[in-house]
């Protein structure tokens, strides 16, 4: 279990829920909603490494669901990217598991 992460971007420190949190209202630029072709995205990158990974949102889903599930969405994107920061990052890292 991880218990403590730090956001790469600006050195905050808390476990990975308080780590989600941070990074919707510090960083909410690390998940947008985008469109094109008609198709709503959800896009995620990654504050450490600026990978990024996107994911269409559902088929045929248009503006007013993007719009409607917009918290939903995030919420879905920021896990993905908690995933990735934790495994490539934290666990990935020099030191190891703690
Ligand atoms: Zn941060
Ligand atoms: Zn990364």
């Amino acid at each position: 279990m991880i218990e403590e992460a730090t956001c790469s971007a600006d050195g905050f420190t808390g476990n990975p829920r308080q780590l989600v949190e941070h990074f919707d209202s510090a960083h909410p630029e690390l998940v947008e909603i985008v469109s094109e072709g008609g198709r709503w995205f959800y896009e995620v990158r990654c504050p450490a490494c600026g990978e990024s990974h996107r994911q269409q949102i559902r088929r045929g889903a248009g503006a007013d669901f993007a719009e409607e599930y917009r918290e939903e969405i995030r919420a879905v994107g920021l896990d993905i990217l908690l995933g990735h920061y934790l495994g490539e990052h934290v666990l990935g890292g020099e030191d190891g598991p703690a």
